[in-house]
């Protein structure tokens, strides 16, 4: 039946091949997107006018070579059209584009087929995820994009299911379930196509898993290997001689907590050498001392891994933070380029993972060529040269005493692309600036599926704190980085630690919008400000450039959350998630959403007993600051701030606690882990602290 329905639509095509299909109809998304075969990914350069994976290339470069908007005409830039997805939550989505077809995701895992030439939606698909799983997602239900090839969309969900749409219908082929879902896996990344495979990681390191990637057939979705990055039982046999090895360099029961190394976001593809490459995340729990208590590197933790793409073997790893106990991933964007150096071409893959260092590695072998600190970093003084290791500081392992380390768990970079500009020589790094107190948590048990990094505070003994520290305001950087010089060139400084990823074009521009909403185009020489527009809502996700008919377009889908927007705001307002496309002399208005009413602190009895203070205040610490943020300090991002809870929300805490009455607003049922005396010990915490806060303190902390 299937081969016929096939024959029937085959010979529509041809039928209809004497005119060119009208853009936008079913007959031409069909003939463009069945056009993305294995040499159109491989050529994707020369066609500079579609977006055709992820990076835009297998070398994951970010750089759009077209040149009609340029440093002469870029402050005639408008708006030519938004689309208003009519979502909450963040955005991080790059958009695909193909001859004007565009494919967007938002959160929940949902996509959006969207017609470039006139920003109308084509089609819309709804995995539905059970909105459970939210609790299992880190850092907002958000999703990165999605994978083009032959005629078909390639989505990684949330709940962890790789699905096939068809691409000009919008309706599943095949779906595959790619996690054990007893686990706390969850899936953000977008899947990328190698050789007519389908490769998809996950995340979930925070909740106790188990790290790997898998390889799919992309026709068929049948599972053609998995690696994993971490060894499972060591009294169970060994999945490959690669887990052998790194089996070695851990200790104790880590195959209890999961171990970690999830490979959550980074990749890319080397078609000459046949080496596709993948960052590997952080250990579970964060700290080591629980981890893996008598030490060791605890491979292939916080590494970059090049594999054969053919059978998922290891070729060659490096790992950026041996022994990782900061939740030091090095899942952040792999970028290969051809560089220069000492009057050498040298094919190199460069990442600024989190741990602060901005590392260049010859990517034949896996060697180090250099490694300097792209932001301030006070966990180790320098990489050695000689063993490729970082040099750790005496503190910074945080086992006696507590220390302030930079950077932080957000990293000196996250998952915001960067951007490489080939004719400059620069890496544009969307980076951030802020520190953290590590302390060990002595008392911590493991807690299948629940938030497990060890760490905590010791309030008896004085903490370390770096008193050379640049301190914290601007907290956000855009820096053009000198590869070969390993130096900075220029930056931008942001207030805002949360800003979007970056894209860098052929006529010089570098764009990149920021968490106050402002999307700007620099000199990729200077980092001179060219032209800015206000979007009103905080933008996270990297802007991308294609051309259709003739015209370069930009586009940036703008959707404000992700980690550190969950409970942190730096706009006004924060509109619905919404996809915006600028043109020369592009004259739309901007959208018109109506002005979320003004919110007042909570202001209602409590009890101010001590021992009900106490235990509030560590059951919100625990179970609600994660997502709505600290409370007494004011927050207030795409999630509630609850100090301006109301009396109709208090009334029915209990059934939004523990029978899950906000499940379908994204709110987890808790009532596995909490009883109705704990919620009234919440309840409690929040009211008085509301009480006795100023809606100045909620600005103040935001600003
Ligand atoms: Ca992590």
């Amino acid at each position: 039946m299937k081969t016929i329905t096939n024959i029937l639509l085959v010979s529509l095509l041809l039928i209809s091949c004497d005119e060119s299909p009208e853009p936008g109809s079913i007959q031409h998304i069909q003939s463009v997107t069945k056009a993305v075969d294995n040499l159109r990914l491989l050529k994707a350069d020369e066609t500079p006018g579609d977006w055709l994976s992820y990076g835009r290339n297998y070398e994951e470069t970010r750089f759009s070579d077209i040149d009609k908007i340029n440093k002469s005409n870029v402050n005639q830039l408008g708006l030519v059209w938004s689309s208003n997805l009519e979502t909450k939550r963040g955005i991080e989505s790059t958009p695909l584009v193909v001859d004007g077809i565009m494919y967007v995701t938002g959160p929940w895992s949902i996509v959006y087929a969207i017609d470039a030439r006139s920003g109308k939606l084509i089609w819309k698909y709804d995995p539905k995820v059970p909105k459970e799983i939210g609790k299992k997602a880190c850092c907002d239900v958000v999703n990165r994009g999605v994978a083009l090839y032959k005629g078909m969309v390639y989505l990684g969900t949330l709940d962890g299911r790789l699905i096939a749409i068809d691409a000009a219908l919008g309706q599943p082929k095949w779906e595959i379930l790619t996690v054990d879902t007893t686990y706390s896996y969850t899936i953000t990344g977008a899947p990328r196509v190698v050789n007519e495979k389908v490769i998809i990681g996950n995340g979930g390191a925070e909740y106790g898993v188990r790290g790997y990637v898998t390889a799919y057939d992309a026709i068929t979705g049948e599972q053609e290997w998995r690696f994993y990055t971490v060894p499972g039982d060591p009294s169970k046999p060994f999945e490959s001689k690669a887990m052998e090895d790194a089996a070695k360099t851990w200790t104790g029961d880590w195959w209890k907590y999961g171990g970690g190394g999830t490979v959550w976001d980074a990749m890319a593809y080397d078609p000459e050498l046949n080496q596709l490459y993948i960052g590997v995340g952080n250990g579970a729990p964060w700290n080591r001392l629980h981890r893996s208590p008598d030490g060791g590197d605890n491979l292939y933790l916080s590494s970059i891994v090049a594999l054969n793409p053919n059978d998922g073997h290891l070729i060659w790893h490096y790992q950026t933070t041996p022994g990782d106990t900061w939740d030091y991933t090095a899942t952040q964007h792999l970028l290969l380029a051809d560089l220069t150096m000492d009057g050498e071409v040298r094919k190199v893959i460069m990442q600024a993972p989190k741990n602060g260092f901005f590392y260049v590695i010859d990517r034949t072998n896996g060697k180090l060529i250099s490694a300097e600190n792209y932001v301030y970093v006070n966990w180790a003084t320098h990489i050695d040269k000689k063993t490729g290791r970082p040099v750790e500081t005496s503190f910074s392992r945080y086992a006696i005493r507590d220390a302030e380390i930079f950077p932080s768990f957000f990293g000196g970079h996250s998952w915001q692309p960067m951007a490489f500009n080939p004719n400059t020589g620069l890496v544009y790094i969307p980076a951030l600036e802020v520190s953290h107190t590590f302390g060990h948590d002595s008392s911590w048990v493991f807690k299948p599926n629940e938030w497990n990094v060890a760490i905590g505070r010791n309030p008896d003994k004085e903490a370390v704190r770096d008193t050379l520290a640049p301190r914290p305001i601007p907290q956000g950087k855009l820096i053009a980085w000198d590869p070969v010089e390993q130096s900075e060139v220029w930056r931008v400084q942001y207030e805002s630690a949360w800003n979007g990823g970056v894209l860098a074009t052929g006529s010089g521009l570098v764009f990149q919008g920021t968490a106050e909403g402002m999307f700007s185009a620099y000199d990729a020489e200077d980092g001179a400000l060219l032209w800015e527009f206000d979007l009103g809502t905080g933008i996270i996700a990297p802007p991308i450039s294609f051309e259709v008919d003739g015209e370069q377009y930009l586009s940036v889908a703008v959707g404000w959350g992700g980690a550190r927007g969950l409970s942190n705001q730096y706009t006004e307002y924060i509109y619905p998630g919404t996809v915006y496309t600028f043109g020369l002399n592009g004259n739309a208005a901007m959208p018109e959403y109506p002005k979320p009413a003004t919110k007042i602190l909570a202001n209602f009895e409590y009890d101010d007993d001590e021992n009900l203070q106490i235990k509030g205040a560590s059951l919100y610490a625990e179970h609600c600051s994660h997502c709505h943020g600290r409370v007494a300090r004011g927050t207030g991002g795409i999630l509630p701030d609850l100090g301006y809870i109301n009396e109709a929300t208090l009334s029915i805490l209990n059934e939004i606690v523990l029978n899950g009455a906000f499940l379908t607003k994204g709110m987890p049922n808790f009532k596995q882990t909490l009883s109705e005396n704990d919620v009234f010990a919440i309840k409690n915490y929040i009211l008085s602290i509301a009480s006795n806060r100023t809606n100045e303190e909620t600005n103040g902390n935001n600003k």
